[in-house]
C-alpha cells in the first residue's frame, strides 16, 4: 500500500505527458536503487556507494505531500545526482554546502513545496552552480535558511530545529558516498543512458550539469594510461580447437574466432609507509579503466615478498592489505616470471623508495608507476610516472 504511493509519483513522473522533462527526471530516478524505509530519517535522500545510486524513501512522510509535490521532491534527489552534489561536497562546510546546493537545484523545479530555499533567500541571482552560492553565505543567511525549513516542516506538521538548516531531504548520506573520479563517471555514464533513452531531448537544468562534468579536466594519468591500454593488443586470435562449420573435414581451418583479452597487472607496494587510503583510490581508478578497456586485472601484493594475489571481478570495491614490511617490488616481477604469467602492462602503485639495481630483469611491456613519494628513475622507454595525489 505505502509502496504504490511511491510508484504512482515515479510512474507518473516517467509518464507526466504535461512535461517532457519530467520524464527525464523519471527515468534517473527510474535507474537508482530504492530503499523504501520507514526508519529512514527523512523525505527522501540519496547517495552513491557499492557501484549505484541509492535512493532512501520514507513512505510515511513522503505521502503527506501532494502527488505534484512528491513529484518535486523525486526531481529534487534526481539533480543533486545530476549535478554530483555528493562528490562536489569534498572538505566544504556541510551546512553551508546543503543551503548552496538546494538553493542551485529548487528553482528549476516546479511544485517545489513553498518554503523551500531558492537564490532569493540567499539575496543571490538565478542560474549560478552550487559553488556560487556556497561562497556568498553569511551567518545571517543560514538564520534564514533554518528559520524556514523550520515552516516548512512545520506545514507538514513535522518538527524541526530552527539550529541548523533541514532541507527537504536528507543530504547525510552524501557523507557515506564516495567521493572520487569514479562517482563522477558513474554520473556521466547514467546520464548518457538517459539521454538515450529520452531521444535528445535534455533539460536545461541537465544541459548545465553536462557542461560541469566536461569542465572538470580529468587527472591526466588516468588519460594517459586509459590511452596506453586501449592500443594494447586487442584482437582476434582464430581458435583451432573447434571445427569449422563449412568444411568441417579440414581441421586445419580454424574454427570461431576467440577475443583477445588483454591483462593489466597492478602491483601494489603494501610496504609500511604506503597508507591503505593512497592505495585504495588507485585501485578503484584503474578498476575503472579495466572496466573501459576491458582488460582482466590481477592485483598483487608486495613487500619485501608477494604477499597476496587477487583476480578482480568489478563487483566489489574490497581491498584487504596484506603485509606491511619493507620496500622491494621485484619479488612480484620474480613471481610473474616464475609463474609464467601472461600480461600487457605493469602498473605499479608505490611510495618510490626502491632500487631497479635490484632486478635481474626489466619487463619489456609497458609499465606505469603511480607514486605517493619519491620520484623515480625510469628504466625502460615504455615506462610512466606519475604522482597520486
Ligand atoms: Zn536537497
Amino acid at each position: 500500500m505505502k509502496n504504490t504511493i511511491i510508484e504512482k509519483a515515479i510512474i507518473n513522473l516517467i509518464s507526466d505527458p504535461r512535461d517532457k522533462d519530467n520524464c527525464f527526471y523519471g527515468h534517473i530516478i527510474a535507474q537508482c536503487y530504492i530503499n523504501i524505509d520507514e526508519k529512514f530519517d527523512g523525505i527522501a535522500g540519496v547517495g552513491y556507494w557499492n557501484d549505484k545510486f541509492n535512493l532512501y524513501i520514507n513512505p510515511d512522510l513522503f505521502k503527506l505531500f501532494s502527488i505534484d509535490e512528491q513529484k518535486a521532491i523525486l526531481i529534487h534527489e534526481a539533480m543533486h545526482i545530476i549535478f554530483n552534489h555528493f562528490s562536489r561536497q569534498e572538505e566544504k562546510d556541510h551546512e553551508k554546502w546543503n543551503i548552496a546546493t538546494d538553493a542551485a537545484i529548487n528553482q528549476f523545479i516546479k511544485n517545489i513545496p513553498s518554503n523551500c530555499i531558492l537564490p532569493e533567500t540567499l539575496c543571490e541571482p538565478r542560474e549560478m552552480y552550487a559553488e556560487f552560492y556556497y561562497e556568498n553565505i553569511s551567518r545571517e543567511t543560514i538564520k534564514r535558511c533554518c528559520n524556514l525549513s523550520v515552516k516548512l516542516y512545520k506545514s507538514f506538521d513535522l518538527i524541526s530545529t530552527c539550529n541548523v538548516y533541514k532541507s527537504i531531504d536528507n543530504h547525510e548520506l552524501w557523507n557515506k558516498s564516495n567521493n572520487d573520479l569514479y562517482t563522477k563517471e558513474a554520473v556521466k555514464n547514467l546520464l548518457d543512458n538517459v539521454i538515450e533513452k529520452s531521444v535528445g531531448r535534455i533539460p536545461i537544468p541537465v544541459q548545465k550539469a553536462l557542461k560541469l562534468l566536461s569542465e572538470e579536466s580529468q587527472i591526466p594519468w588516468q588519460k594517459i594510461l586509459r590511452r596506453i591500454m586501449s592500443n594494447s593488443k586487442n584482437f582476434f586470435e582464430p581458435s583451432y580447437k573447434k571445427v569449422n562449420r563449412r568444411f568441417f573435414k579440414r581441421i586445419d581451418l580454424p574454427g570461431k574466432k576467440v577475443f583477445y583479452i588483454p591483462t593489466l597487472i597492478c602491483i601494489i607496494d603494501v610496504s609500511g609507509s604506503m597508507t591503505s587510503k593512497e592505495i585504495i583510490k588507485g585501485i578503484i581508478e584503474i578498476k575503472k579503466i579495466c572496466k573501459i578497456t576491458n582488460h582482466k586485472l590481477v592485483l598483487i601484493q608486495v613487500d619485501t615478498k608477494v604477499q597476496d594475489i587477487t583476480k578482480t571481478d568489478f563487483k566489489n570495491h574490497s581491498f584487504t592489505r596484506q603485509g606491511n614490511g619493507g620496500t622491494d617490488l621485484y619479488p612480484a616481477i620474480e613471481y610473474i616470471y616464475e609463474h609464467k604469467f601472461s600480461y600487457d602492462i605493469l602498473v605499479f602503485i608505490t611510495d618510490g623508495y626502491f632500487n631497479f639495481n635490484s632486478w635481474k630483469q626489466i619487463p619489456k611491456v609497458p609499465m606505469f608507476f603511480l607514486i605517493t613519494q619519491k620520484e623515480i628513475e625510469l628504466p625502460t622507454k615504455k615506462s610512466y610516472q606519475f604522482l597520486l595525489k
